[in-house]
This record gives structure tokens, C-alpha cells and sequence, in this order.
């Protein structure tokens, strides 16, 4: 049996049912599995000291395009609109190959872990030069994350109207073939599972009608969640209306993407009725906070969604548009923007916290994650709160009002992934080097 005791955490925010928080707690993980929570536990186990420190549940990341970590600050795409954005950079993305997709991958998953996360999904959605999904799933697998890869498309190229060039979009008959190959070879439904496959068409206007409603299909034939972006801006909206006659949540139920198994990236633009529609339906967010401002898309209601009982969770998008990928900064960013919307009092600390922790768990059909509670999945991240951020602070466990950034200690599954604030899976000098000399050569071929 595989035993790891964390002990004398000064704050212990569990984010369990009842949001329980615990002081001079420790906390016993077994086989992967939290197995007892109190004070003074005795166990025969290696021992994290956890004095000086707030421990909460592992962040959880719910939208992310880890291959963009190679294209960050493209100079040409800092300043652009959605739209344009794109267009700069579909070009430099078609030169990607699998060694691409694999170590931006991993230096997208380091960075998260870094930041607290311990689970993740990610969205690609395109495959120049025989790149595939497994190549991040292997990338997750060596840096030691729980991993939810979806398997992304997009079909509409530019001569069809499109806003991709042609070589980067598939026939759909390939997408969804592939689809099923990744699915029955990677995608484990088992409690405690490290890698779970969604099905992902990029966006409405990125593959047809048909594309849409198939991939709903077969998901649910499959047994396996549903990823899209949706009504990310004004743009987005009036493309709906002009192309589909109506708007993006509307689009979405003629479709059949709603439900407890869809969770959908950004949602800016939803109006009370589309809220009201995810609320009933069960359907999930992926709020990008940072994203959102950094594209000028506007500030979503998620406060409205929270109050209507829509499952909000958070994510950091893809690093051509964040362009960092800290999940602990994402949340601190929600809990800001929430408040130049709708005032101070319009987000806690604790609840942007429980947003990125249980809140993204349950959008992405992990209840077993995202809570520190005996018999969920053993996903923790340690936060020292003995350093300069904290100092001062009357509240330590309002971590995203004044603590660190980076993690002390990260657990997955009950197996150390950051230790003393480094990653101990992977050669990280080794990995930056291999991803700037990648990230040069993309520069130089322009
Ligand atoms: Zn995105």
C-alpha cells in the first residue's frame, strides 16, 4: 500500500459539501485516495510537513489549448481582435509536428502544476504533419497530471468560407473516425481515471451543422463529454444570428449540446434565457477570465450563472491568448473581474477558490476531485504561507487576496508531482530548452 501523510497544515480549506475549514489539520492519503482528515494522525508514511501552510483541494483547469505555449507573445497576434487573432497565427500553427504538440504540451502542464492544478483538459483541435491527441497524452502521462485531452476539429476552411487555411481542416468522416480510435484506445471511465477523451468540434463556425450534431452522437454512444467554445463575443453572437438564425445556446439545444456531459469555453455573450438553459440542462462553463480580457471579449455573468445554478469552473485558454497559464492567478483574475462588473461584493476569494477547485471538477464529471474530503481522488496542492506575499495577512486561507502563486508541494493521485515548489516528474531545464529552440525555429521559418 502506497501511504503519504501531510501534516499540521495551518489552514485547510476542504472545499468539501459542507466548506469545512480545518486548523492544525492533517490529512492521510492512501493508494491515491484520501483516507482520514484530523489532528495528530499516526501513520506509518513518508510525512509532508505542512506547517506554515494552506492546503486546498489541486486546481482544477478546464480549458486550455496547450499547444499555443509555443506561440505566446506573437508580436503580429498581442494586440488583435478574436478574428485576426486567428488568422496571424493558423499559418504558424500548420508547421507543427508531433514533437511540437508533446513538449508544448508538457511545458503547458508544468507551468499548471507550478500554479496548483492537478487536473486538467485540454483542446486541440488541429493536426498538421501527423500530429495526434496522444501525443499530449503521452506528454501528461510523464509529467503526471490527471489529463481530460479532448479530440478537437475544425472542417470549414477558407475556400469554404471558412477562417482556417485548408491544410489545417479535415473531411469530417476523418474526424470522426478518429475520434473513436482515441477514444477506445486512450479514454478510462473508471473512478480515479488519469485520462478521460472528450469529443470537441472547435467552435460553431469552425465544422457544419452535421459535424455538430454527430459528435453529439457519438458521445453519447461513447460514454464521453462534449467541448466547445461558445458565445465568446460580440463577433461570435452576430455569426450565430446572420449564419444560424439564432443565438449560440439556442444553436446549441437544436443540436443536442446540452447536458451534465457538454461544458462549453467562455460563454461571455449568454443571455438570462441561454443561463436559464444551461441551468435546467446541467450544462457546464469553462470561464477564462484572463483570456476574455485579453482579447476584449467582455466580462461573463458568472455570477448570474452561479446564482441560476449553472456548474461554472475555470480556465486558463490556450497561451496565444493568456499568454500564462497560472491557475491560481486565473482565479484571483475571475474573483477581480466579477468585481469591476457587479462591485466587491460580487465574488469572495473563496468562492473564486471553489470555482477552480470542486467547481471545475464537477464541469468536467470528476465529483471524485476538486474537495479534500475522505474518499475523494488524493489531488492537493500545499501553499506556503510563510513567504513575503503573505505577510501581514489576517487570513491566510484567503489565499487569492494575498499568498503565493506558485505551489509548495502538488499531489495527483497521491504521487508528488511538485516538491518544495519544483517539479520532480520532469528534467525542466532540459524541457525549456527543448521548447525555445522549437519556438525559435517557428520564429526563424517566417
Ligand atoms: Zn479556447
Amino acid at each position: 500500500m502506497s501511504r503519504l501523510l501531510l501534516r499540521g497544515a495551518d489552514h485547510l480549506l476542504t472545499m468539501d459539501d459542507d466548506r469545512r475549514e480545518l486548523t492544525g489539520a492533517d490529512v492521510l492519503i492512501e493508494n491515491g485516495v484520501i483516507a482520514e482528515i484530523g489532528a495528530g494522525l499516526q501513520a506509518d508514511a513518508p510525512v509532508i510537513d505542512a506547517g506554515g501552510c494552506v492546503i486546498t483541494p489541486g486546481l482544477t483547469n478546464t480549458h486550455h489549448h496547450l499547444y499555443q505555449s509555443l506561440t505566446r507573445a506573437v508580436p503580429a497576434a498581442q494586440d488583435a481582435l478574436l478574428f485576426g487573432w486567428l488568422e496571424t497565427l493558423y499559418p504558424i500553427w500548420a508547421r507543427f509536428t508531433p514533437e511540437h504538440m508533446f513538449t508544448s504540451a508538457q511545458v503547458g502542464l508544468a507551468e499548471l502544476a507550478l500554479s496548483g492544478c492537478s487536473l486538467s483538459s485540454d483542446h486541440l483541435y488541429l493536426y498538421p504533419n501527423g500530429a495526434r491527441l496522444e501525443d499530449t497524452i503521452h506528454a501528461a502521462a510523464e509529467v503526471g497530471l490527471r489529463f481530460q485531452p479532448t479530440r478537437g476539429a475544425m472542417s470549414i476552411g477558407r475556400s469554404q468560407g471558412g477562417l482556417p487555411p485548408d491544410d489545417l481542416v479535415e473531411r469530417e468522416a476523418d474526424i470522426l473516425e478518429d475520434c473513436i480510435r482515441v477514444i477506445d484506445a486512450f479514454h478510462d471511465p473508471a473512478p480515479g481515471s488519469m485520462c478521460r477523451v472528450g469529443v470537441a468540434p472547435c467552435s460553431p463556425f469552425s465544422v457544419t451543422r452535421d459535424l455538430m450534431r454527430e459528435a453529439a452522437l457519438l458521445a453519447r454512444d461513447k460514454g464521453v463529454m462534449l467541448h466547445t467554445h461558445l458565445a465568446e463575443n460580440d463577433e461570435d453572437i452576430a455569426y450565430s444570428l446572420e449564419t444560424f438564425g439564432c443565438r449560440p445556446g439556442q444553436y446549441a439545444q437544436e443540436l443536442d449540446w446540452v447536458g451534465p456531459d457538454v461544458w462549453h469555453a467562455h460563454c461571455v455573450k449568454l443571455d438570462a434565457e441561454e443561463i436559464a438553459l444551461f441551468a435546467q440542462t446541467g450544462t457546464g462553463v469553462a470561464h477564462c477570465p484572463c483570456s476574455n480580457c485579453r482579447l476584449g471579449s467582455g466580462i461573463a455573468p458568472v455570477r448570474q450563472m452561479r446564482e441560476a445554478g449553472v456548474p461554472v469552473g475555470l480556465g486558463v485558454d490556450g497561451s496565444a491568448s493568456n499568454d500564462a497559464g497560472n491557475l491560481v492567478a486565473e482565479a484571483r483574475q475571475a474573483m477581480l473581474l466579477q468585481r469591476v462588473a457587479q462591485g466587491a461584493d460580487a465574488m469572495s476569494a473563496r468562492a473564486a477558490l471553489e470555482i477552480a477547485t470542486r467547481g471545475g471538477a464537477d464541469v468536467l464529471g470528476r465529483p471524485e476531485c476538486g474537495r479534500i474530503a475522505v474518499g475523494a481522488r488524493a489531488d492537493i496542492a500545499v501553499w506556503d504561507a510563510s513567504g513575503i506575499e503573505t505577510a501581514g495577512s489576517w487570513d491566510p486561507a484567503a489565499l487569492l487576496l494575498a499568498g503565493p502563486t506558485v505551489v509548495h508541494d502538488l499531489i495527483v493521485e497521491g504521487r508528488e508531482v511538485v516538491r518544495d515548489g519544483q517539479v520532480v516528474t520532469l528534467d525542466m531545464p532540459g524541457l525549456i530548452a527543448r521548447q525555445t529552440r522549437l519556438a525559435h525555429q517557428l520564429m526563424d521559418r517566417l
